[in-house]
C-alpha cells in the first residue's frame, strides 16, 4: 500500500522489480508491448534461440483438437502475433476455429497481417480485449490458451476466473509461462542470458532495454510451477497438472472444467 498527498490508501503491485499502482500496471505492460509489437517475432526467436518455437508446437500437441470435421473452439487470451492460432489452425481439421484475444490494438495488428498472409481469415479473428473481463458469453469455447500471457495480467485469479467462466463444461484450459528453472547449471545460465543478454538484445535489435528488462523481471516474479498449479485449481478447474519444458525454464498448465 501507497499513501497519496490525500493519504488515501492505493494498492501497489509488481511491474518487473519495481512497485507501482495497482491502477497504472496494465497500462505500463500495454506501452511495453506497443514498443515491441513490429519487432516481437523476431526477438522471440533471438531471445529464446527458437525454443518457442518448440514449447509451442507443445502445447498444441497437448491440445489436440479434432483434424476431421468436427466443429471445435479455441479461444487464445493474449494471443498477441497470432504464434498459436496459426499453429493450431494449421495442426486442426477445417471446422476449427480460432479467437484471439489481445489488449494490445499494434500487437493484434501484427497478428492480423500474418492471418491474411496465411489465409486464414475465415478461421481466425481477433478481438481486442481484456483477459480480466473477456467480451465472450459463458459456455462458448471448447478450449482456452494463453501462451506468455498471463504473467502480464494484473489480476492473475480475475483471468483465471474469465477463462473458466467462457468454457463450455468439458472445455480444457492450457497455460504456457515461464516458469522456474529446476536444474543447477542450467538455471545460471539462463539467469546470464535473462538479465545480461537479452536486455543487450533488446537494445540492440529493437533499440530499447527497458521493454525486455520487464520481460525478464516479469518472469521471476511469477508464481512458481506447484503456486500456479494452486491459483488453477482455485479458479475451479479440476485434474490440473503441468509439465516442465527444458528444465522447468517454461511450464504448461492444464486443467478441465469438469
Ligand atoms: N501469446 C503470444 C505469444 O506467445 O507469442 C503473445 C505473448 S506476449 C509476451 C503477451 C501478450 O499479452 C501481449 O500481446 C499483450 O498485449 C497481452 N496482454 C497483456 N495484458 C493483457 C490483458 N490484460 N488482457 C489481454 N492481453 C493482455
Amino acid at each position: 500500500m501507497e499513501h497519496d498527498r490525500n493519504n488515501t490508501c492505493e494498492s501497489t503491485t509488481s511491474f518487473g522489480f519495481r512497485a507501482v499502482p495497482e491502477t497504472e500496471r496494465q497500462g505500463l505492460v500495454n506501452q511495453v508491448f506497443a514498443a515491441v509489437a513490429g519487432r516481437y517475432d523476431l526477438m522471440n526467436d533471438l531471445m529464446s534461440g527458437g525454443l518457442h518455437r518448440l514449447w509451442k508446437r507443445d502445447l498444441i500437441t497437448m491440445l489436440n483438437a479434432p483434424r476431421g470435421e468436427t466443429p471445435f473452439r479455441l479461444l487464445d487470451v493474449a494471443g498477441g502475433t497470432g504464434d498459436i492460432a496459426l499453429r493450431y489452425a494449421r495442426d486442426s481439421g477445417p471446422k476449427a476455429t480460432a479467437v484471439i484475444c489481445d489488449i494490445s490494438p499494434e500487437m493484434l495488428e501484427v497478428g492480423r497481417n500474418r492471418i491474411s498472409a496465411a489465409g486464414l481469415q475465415n478461421r481466425i479473428a481477433c478481438v481486442e480485449g481484456n483477459a480480466e473481463a473477456l467480451p465472450f458469453e459463458s459456455g462458448s469455447f471448447d478450449a482456452y490458451t494463453i501462451a506468455f500471457g498471463i504473467r502480464n495480467v494484473t489480476h492473475i485469479d480475475k483471468a483465471l476466473a474469465e477463462a473458466y467462466r467462457v468454457l463450455k463444461p468439458g472445455g480444457r484450459f492450457l497455460c504456457l509461462e515461464f516458469s522456474e528453472c529446476q536444474v543447477p547449471i542450467l538455471d545460471r545460465l539462463y539467469d546470464f542470458h535473462s538479465f545480461e543478454v537479452i536486455p543487450r538484445l533488446g537494445k540492440f535489435t529493437a533499440g530499447a532495454a527497458e521493454p525486455y528488462r520487464y520481460l525478464v523481471e516479469s518472469i521471476r516474479r511469477f508464481p512458481k510451477q506447484e503456486a500456479f498449479a494452486g491459483l488453477v485449481r482455485g479458479a475451479g478447474f479440476g485434474r490440473v497438472s503441468y509439465r516442465n519444458l527444458t528444465g522447468g525454464i517454461a511450464a504448461i498448465h492444464t486443467g478441465w472444467k469438469i
